[in-house]
């Protein structure tokens, strides 16, 4: 592999940097990375807006920030463990000045930088995100026709822990981190839906690293999921705030104070877990149907009941009723999906609880003898029937389209119909990557 493909670099701004107009010194106070499955953030905290630059070499295989007019505060060796992409950090100070920070390789990263602006949990950032090079292989393998069978295809349950990362969500008092309590109990409920027989589980983050509500929303539509489940453990400005809740999404008004306060909470999760806001756009390009909105939403509030009868069985509630709120990462109306609080980290008492392996178990428990009701009552259609609304809007607009072959793959059909996979995906909306052979594509 050569140099250039070994290490790509995309600059946000001019191709390698970015030019501000702070001028004298910025401190560095601070380093961390935060290794995910495809890509490794490297966070710097620093006083002010910093001009920098990027620049890969080889020999060995590295990635060099350099910052002009910066120096650290603070001893920044950064213990590099656990990292795929990442073999050690190593920083130095150039004789005019610069502090350079040598990222050491492991694999062929691309290299995608941003500065964030202060917000109500950090000072100005400076994000390195070092993504693992796509392999082609692995893209088309993901888009692979399912071969045709009449048995009745897994449900798939995605669990979206909240928050991580550089987003911890609330703390309670005695310094418990949200994140870390609602993975725990996601990967509790992770384990019971695996032990299910017909049910699959997809968990949106499995450590400590931050999704956008975007990446969470894609990352869910492309397991195709059935079932969409968020698990937090929020806090409120009055610390006597207590028990769970459970929560869907509102195209209208929130349905409490309460409600309206938590949704905006869990809104700006964006800002503190540090998202390029020019490449990660919310909008989802939904073309459903209002019918199978109606149908969704009308089952995430039957779900949600479902939860709130046995969260009651283990602890104190919020409110005897579903609560309703715009929240963003439960705004695709493509599956049901639901919120579900787990109680206030900010009530001393309940902090207690949700530390303790005990509640937590409890807690995934609760939600996975819902999940069970769930599968009962909406089992997956079997693998050979082609869903009624592929069929009724495909028979609507019988003007030119495209029947899929075996083997065939959204990549494969744009080569052969040199249409492009993003304008396949607008011509047939609510596509899946996973197509079923015999189905009809509009091609114009
Ligand atoms: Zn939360």
């Amino acid at each position: 592999m050569d140099r250039r493909s070994f290490i790509q670099l995309v600059g946000s701004a001019p191709l390698l940097g970015t030019i501000s107009t702070a001028v004298g010194v910025t401190s560095i106070y601070g380093i961390r990375l935060w290794p995910a499955p495809d890509h490794t953030r490297v966070v710097l905290d620093l006083d002010g807006q910093v001009e920098y630059k990027l620049a890969s070499s080889g020999k060995p295989e590295k990635i060099t920030l350099r910052l002009s007019g910066a120096q650290p505060i603070l001893a920044l060796d950064a213990p590099v463990e656990n990292d795929s992409r990442l073999k050690s950090v190593k920083t130095t100070v150039a004789s005019n000045g610069d502090f350079i920070v040598e990222f050491m390789l492991l694999r062929g990263v691309e290299a995608r930088s941003f500065q964030l602006q202060p917000n109500e949990s950090y000072g100005h950032r400076l994000v390195l995100d070092l993504y693992n090079l796509k392999q082609e292989s692995q893209e088309s393998q993901a888009l692979t026709v399912k071969p045709q069978s009449g048995s009745r295809r897994d449900l798939t349950i995605v669990i979206d822990a909240g928050h991580g990362g550089e987003d911890p969500g609330a703390v309670g008092r005695r310094g418990s981190k949200e994140k870390h309590i609602v993975l725990a109990v996601a990967k509790r409920l992770e384990k019971m839906i695996k032990q299910e027989p017909g049910l699959r589980a997809v968990m949106i983050r499995k450590g400590d690293y931050y999704v956008s509500l975007g990446g969470r929303v894609r990352k869910a539509r492309k397991s195709e999921a059935d079932l969409f489940i968020s698990i937090h453990a929020d806090g409120f400005k009055k610390s006597s705030a207590h028990g769970a809740s459970v929560f869907i999404l509102s195209q209208k008004r929130a349905s409490s104070e309460m409600a309206r306060w938590l949704a905006r909470q869990e809104n700006r999760a964006d800002r503190i877990g540090g998202v390029d806001s020019r490449r990660d756009k919310n909008g989802f390009g939904y073309a459903l149907r209002d019918m199978e909105r109606a149908a969704n939403a009308k089952i995430s509030l039957e779900l949600g009941e479902l939860v709130l009868n046995q969260l009651r069985k283990i602890g104190d509630l919020h409110g005897n009723q579903v609560h309703k709120a715009s929240f963003a990462v439960l705004k695709a109306p493509d599956f049901p999906s639901m919120l579900v609080e787990t109680g206030f980290i900010t009530n001393p008492r309940e902090e207690n609880k949700l530390r303790t392996a005990a509640y937590q178990q409890k807690l995934a428990e609760a939600m996975m003898r819902s999940v069970k009701v769930f599968a009962q009552r909406y089992p997956a259609p079997t693998n050979h029937t082609p869903t009624t609304s592929t069929t009724q809007s495909m028979k609507r607009v019988a003007k030119r389209y495209y029947k899929v072959k075996q083997g065939d793959s959204l990549s494969k059909i744009s080569r052969t119909t040199n249409i492009t996979i993003k304008h396949l995906r607008k011509l047939n909306p609510g596509i899946k990557d996973a197509l079923k052979i015999g189905q009809k594509l509009r091609v114009q």
